[in-house]
This record gives C-alpha cells, sequence and structure tokens, in this order.
C-alpha cells in the first residue's frame, strides 16, 4: 500500500527526476507502473518485472498520477486518522478494563474480609457460649459438691448419734433380750 513517506518520495522523484532504478545500475527511473504504483527504468518496463504492467513515460503520467497521489495521499491521511481513532479508543478501553478488573478486585477483597469478619464473630459468640455453659457447669458441680457435704455432715452426725444411743442404752437392750 501507500505510506505518506512513499508517496512524497515518489512526488519529488517526478519533481526533481532524479530517481534510479535499484536493479539496473545507473538507468533513471522514467517510466512509472500503474500496477505497482512506482517509478521504474526503461530495462524494468520492457525486460524486467514490469514488462506486463501498465507502465507510462513518467511526463506523460505525472497529471495523472499527482492526481491520484492527492486522492490516496487524502485516503491515507483518513486511514491514518482512523486507525489513531481506533487506538485512542482501544487505549480508553484497556484502561475502562483494568479500572473495572481493579474495582471488582477491591469488591472481591471486601466481600471476603465481611465474610472472615463474620466468621470471627461467629466464633467469639461459640467461644462466649462455651464459656458460660462450663461456668454453669462449674457453678452446678461446686453446688452439688456442697449439697453432698452437708448430707455426708448430716449423716455422719446421725451415724454418731445412733452409736452414742446404742451404748448408753447396751445394757437396757440386753437385759431386755434376756
Ligand atoms: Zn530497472
Ligand atoms: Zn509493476
Amino acid at each position: 500500500m501507500y505510506s505518506n513517506d512513499n508517496i512524497e518520495k515518489i512526488e519529488k522523484s517526478i519533481s526533481l527526476n532524479t530517481s534510479y532504478c535499484a536493479e539496473h545500475m545507473g538507468e533513471k527511473c522514467n517510466y512509472f507502473c500503474f500496477n505497482c504504483s512506482k517509478l521504474i527504468c526503461s530495462e524494468c518496463a520492457i525486460h524486467g518485472s514490469h514488462h506486463e504492467h501498465k507502465v507510462m513515460n513518467v511526463r506523460k503520467a505525472m497529471p495523472l498520477i499527482s492526481g491520484n497521489i492527492k486522492e490516496i495521499k487524502i485516503k491515507v491521511e483518513s486511514c491514518s486518522k482512523k486507525i489513531r481513532d481506533l487506538l485512542l479508543e482501544e487505549e480508553s478501553k484497556k484502561e475502562k478494563i483494568f479500572e473495572d478488573l481493579n474495582n471488582s478486585k477491591n469488591l472481591l477483597r471486601e466481600a471476603i474480609k465481611k465474610i472472615i469478619d463474620s466468621i470471627k464473630r461467629k466464633e467469639n459468640n461459640l467461644i462466649e457460649m462455651l464459656d458460660s455453659l462450663m461456668n454453669n457447669y462449674i457453678n452446678s458441680y461446686k453446688i452439688s459438691l456442697s449439697h453432698l457435704g452437708s448430707k455426708y455432715e448430716e449423716a455422719k452426725n446421725f451415724v454418731e448419734a445412733i452409736n452414742c444411743f446404742i451404748s448408753n442404752n447396751h445394757i437396757v437392750l440386753i437385759n431386755r433380750k434376756r
């Protein structure tokens, strides 16, 4: 295709008529190949790779070429403008995608933090519940222990009283049996 550089080179070469063929040493590029849109020498035009192409003496072709070239230049310029716009659009899309990704990352982080916080709260609640259950158990254990203690004291006193009673009435009991 035509780049701006290429077009300027062709325009300059035509106006100065200083272009020499790269394939045929010392041959001036006096012809223009319409198929390839480039300047060629007479050797290229007659014997070379362009011999079946549409070629014209550069002086005769000049008005046609410069018209074409201007048209092409406008097309190339509008194409490059479109490409630049597309690149800018892509750039802003890319920035938008990065922004979206970062937002999603932050949302994910916040959501996970909330889950962890709620799990920690649940853990604390459970531990508090277990602590209070354990305290209740220890308290009721202490209560029943002291209850048992007092029952034991009562039983001991009762046994002592019986023993005392038996020893006091020992003789009486034996005498009655006889
Ligand atoms: Zn040549
Ligand atoms: Zn050609």
